[in-house]
């Protein structure tokens, strides 16, 4: 016997998965505990139609089901393929789904899956019942197909079993037992299981299981309605189960998947039809249906669904619907799975809301975290930590879960904001940027300007790119105008959504000393860039640490997970005997920040201030409190847009008097306020990366260019051994590209990110962050590519839709090298 004890709740298809992969890595105390009978206990792996499409915008998601492929097509049930590998096919009937299906091309082509974008007459070739007048193209994966969901689950438990598992139908978990902040066990309707750890696999069900230890999940059930039809005379002699592609009519809020002569039609297209968590039935509280997480078919909602697929698959006319009903599963709140440990009962983990066609994937990703503390793809996006406090408002909860059902299949752009709840968060400044014709998008909740249609009139005279159809969304050319008076003036940016927190006490030094990778143990007033790793080298975030105090930090961080991160090894011993304590805080929401960047900030804010604020008396990646105004400030000398200027934050109440002060005080000097169209361009011109799209868990900060932020002379700290040892490993890099004017189209080369990069016909890496560099006049792209294409000069492609926009690898920053600028 080896490994802790481990409960893993539920015998849905993620249950099944991780009990196999945990006992796969020598774990074998594990016990799995299901309510229900096997091998359909009654969840939603029960009775799922099992489609798997590979193609996501995440890479995460789209490595995960590149996973479960791999893993079910080696896998069978005496004899049996738990994998049907009949390829995927997205089709397009409108020019506007084409062009949506050239997108999701490219983001295959980045994640490495074989896809292709065929025309009309090979689409049917490949799928005969659609019909030639309305499909104008698709999206073909070969390795696409259908996990067989209810064997996949036999098979993994079953290999499970063999390694040690036990398998516990007929189990409810009434409870989950914790001592001292810990998990002790289970209580099941047929007694108790201790456990170290318990894993929430259990579905829709799983906000009651969180629930048992207070834990708020993020997730709602919805019905979502699959029906069979009759035998179709069209299909009929077809004597597999399905050999041909699985369908997939998004612009309809359609799939279809053959069943011998049968068409299975899933619809998204109706209204979202949500259940509470107590209502769904169980085997001590049975509902009426065949299993719980089936619910009576509503046939009125299904009318269009009927219609449509008749249009798209005439052959369909001379069938009915002939079973159906609505089934549950679980929508979260931003499309992401949540998975990964309690912040507050240790041993508490959960891996909810998972397709089936990331399944396997999420299994082997969850048995790593637990066995090794790591996992190979990186999981930030589906982190169960990465919550604000409002993302879990039972209200929020509700509203996000039904409108992602209603968008699952919706073409979106990666600036589109959420259109409900807003506003939620708003910065004190938020009444004078509307008097200023803010455009607001929505980041973490707060809404944040993009561009002020009260620039409009900077725009005289000015060069602005030439952008059309989906660079030009969700975007204006007063960002171009904002940019450049940032370099030739003065601009505020509210920067209040800039995650900060706040890191205290006797042991404040010692512990962010062995978290960082710089030496923060400076002087009062030091400002220090640096780096949270992993343990295995990997980059977790980039930080930036002000020492305010001798045992007072303030950290500007990315996000809830650096929060989490921080906090979690805070709670470790230190290892260096002190065990002194402290204290880590989310200071955010009490505060707000204007960044007032520019040549003439300086001019702005002197007379302000009684604080001498030259560069002398106050250098550069220093801080200093002082007044501004009548406003007390904590005010950063940093600059994210390449600038000479400030980072000043003051407290909430003060907020609009800070705003006021300093736009009063910059008249005479032309400030303007700028949005984050303009900040994007003007941090890519100075190459600042940007945690969770430049770099990720799965990048060291050599690879990222960042190894200037890495302090190797520190004898400790998190991570230290693995980032040396994969300094002399780097093999591809984070590069930057830049993408000239088409001379056919006369457009610039602006993308959005996520584009394959390709040498030739190869597909050798992928854009991270984009943007128009307006102050150099030219398209920006950071790309991973291996190392060797990764040198200055060398010519590329970025796929753009179907074409493939030149890219040149150029010398980083592109602005102000010698930061003179910055510095002055
Ligand atoms: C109609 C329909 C079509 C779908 N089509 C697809 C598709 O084509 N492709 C795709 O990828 N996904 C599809 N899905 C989604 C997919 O089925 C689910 O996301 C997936 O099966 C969830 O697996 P799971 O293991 O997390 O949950 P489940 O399969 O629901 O398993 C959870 C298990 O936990 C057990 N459990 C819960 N509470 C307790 C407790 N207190 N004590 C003991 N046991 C407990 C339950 O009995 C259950 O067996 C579809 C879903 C539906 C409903």
């Amino acid at each position: 016997m080896s490994g802790p004890r481990v409960v893993v709740v539920g015998a849905g298809v993620v249950g099944a998965a991780l009990a196999d992969e945990l006992a796969t890595r020598g774990w074998d105390e594990v016990t799995v505990v299901d309510q229900g009978a096997l091998p359909s206990p009654g969840g939603s792996s029960s009775h799922a139609p099992g489609l798997v499409f590979q193609t996501n915008a995440s890479k995460a998601m789209s490595e995960l089901a590149r996973h479960t492929v791999e893993k079910l097509s080696a896998l069978d049930l005496d004899g049996e393929p738990c994998y049907l590998p009949v390829g995927g096919l997205e089709v397009a009937t409108t020019d506007d789904r084409l062009t949506e299906l050239h997108r999701r091309h490219g983001w295959a082509t980045s994640w490495g899956l074989d896809a292709r974008v065929l025309p009309p007459a090979e689409c049917l070739e490949l799928y005969p019942l659609l019909d030639p007048d309305r499909v104008l193209g698709g999206l073909y994966l070969p390795t696409d197909g259908v996990a067989k969901a209810v064997r996949a689950v036999v098979a993994q438990l079953r290999r499970a079993q063999a390694r040690g598992v036990r398998v516990l139908e007929n189990h409810e978990v009434l409870d989950v037992l914790t001592a001292g902040g810990r998990v002790t066990g289970v209580r099941t309707d047929r007694g108790d299981v201790p456990a170290d750890v318990v894993v929430c696999c259990a579905g829709i069900w799983g906000p009651r299981v969180a629930g048992m230890v207070g834990m708020d999940l993020p997730l709602t059930p919805l019905a979502h309605q699959l029906a069979w039809t009759s035998p179709v005379p069209a299909m009929a002699g077809l004597d597999t189960e399905i050999s041909r592609p699985i369908v997939r009519h998004q612009g309809a809020d359609l799939y279809f998947r053959d069943r011998f002569d049968q068409v299975g039609i899933g619809f998204y297209g109706h209204r979202p039809m949500p259940v509470g968590v107590e209502e769904i039935g169980r085997p001590s509280r049975p509902v009426a249906g065949p299993m719980p997480s089936v619910l009576p078919f509503t046939p009125r909602d299904f009318e269009p669904a009927w219609a449509l697929s008749r249009e798209l698959l005439p052959a369909l006319g001379e069938a009915e619907v002939a079973e159906a009903f609505n089934g549950l599963f679980s929508f979260t709140t931003d499309d992401f799975p949540l998975l990964g440990p309690s912040r507050d009962v240790e041993g508490f983990w959960v891996a909810e809301a998972v397709w089936v066609t990331h399944s396997a994937g999420v299994g082997r990703a969850m048995a790593e975290w637990l066995v090794e503390g790591r996992t190979t793809v990186d999981l930030h996006e589906c982190d169960v930590n990465r919550f604000e406090s409002h993302h879990l408002a039972p209200d929020y909860v509700l509203a996000r879960g039904k409108q992602n059902f209603v968008e699952v299949y919706d073409v979106k752009h990666p600036l589109q904001p959420m259109e409900d709840p807003r506003p939620l968060r708003t910065s004190p400044f938020h009444p004078r940027q509307v008097a200023l014709g803010a455009e607001f998008l929505e980041f973490n909740g707060w809404e944040r300007p993009q561009w002020y249609a009260a620039n409009e009139p900077l725009l005289a005279g000015r060069d602005v790119p030439a952008v059309d159809g989906w660079a030009a969304r969700h975007w204006s050319p007063i960002a171009a105008a904002e940019a450049q008076v940032t370099r030739e003036r003065v601009a505020m940016y509210d920067m209040t959504a800039l995650k900060h927190l706040e890191v205290s006490g006797p042991g404040a030094t010692a512990f962010l000393q062995r978290v960082c990778t710089g030496n923060v143990d400076k002087s009062v007033g030091s400002v220090t860039y640096c780096l949270l790793l992993h343990e295995d080298g990997g980059i977790h975030s980039d930080v930036t640490v002000a020492r305010l105090a001798a045992d007072t930090y303030q950290v500007g961080a990315n996000g809830p997970l650096d929060e989490d991160r921080l906090a979690r090894l805070a709670r470790l011993p230190p290892g260096d005997g002190s065990g002194a304590p402290v204290t880590v805080r989310d200071v955010t929401p009490g505060y707000c920040c204007v960044g007032l960047w520019g040549p003439r900030a300086r001019d702005v804010l002197q007379p302000l201030t009684t604080t001498d604020v030259s560069n002398e008396a106050f250098g550069y990646f220093r801080a200093k409190q002082l007044y501004v105004g009548n406003v007390p400030v904590t005010a950063l000398r940093l600059s994210y847009v390449g600038e000479l200027g400030w980072e000043l934050y003051t407290t909430a109440d003060l907020g609009l008097k800070l705003w006021d002060t300093l736009w009063a005080a910059g008249q005479e000097h032309g400030v303007i306020a700028g949005g984050r169209a303009a900040f994007n361009g003007l941090r890519l011109e100075k190459g600042y990366r940007s945690f969770g799209v430049d770099m990720t868990f799965e990048h060291d900060p050599w690879e990222a260019g960042l190894g200037f932020a890495v302090r190797l002379q520190k004898e400790s700290f998190v991570g230290r051994d693995a980032v040396v040892a994969r300094r002399e490993a780097v093999q591809r890099r984070l590069t930057c590209l830049t993408l000239p004017r088409d001379a056919g189209t006369g457009l610039d080369g602006v993308v959005l990110g996520k584009e394959p990069v390709y040498d030739g016909d190869r597909c050798v890496g992928y854009v991270t962050s984009a943007s128009y560099g307006y102050t150099i006049g030219t398209g920006i792209a950071y790309a991973w590519l291996p190392a060797e294409l990764a040198e200055p000069g060398q010519e590329l492609r970025v796929g753009w839709f179907d074409r493939r926009l030149r890219a040149v690898v150029t010398a980083e920053p592109l602005v102000d090298p010698e930061m003179k600028r910055l510095r002055s």
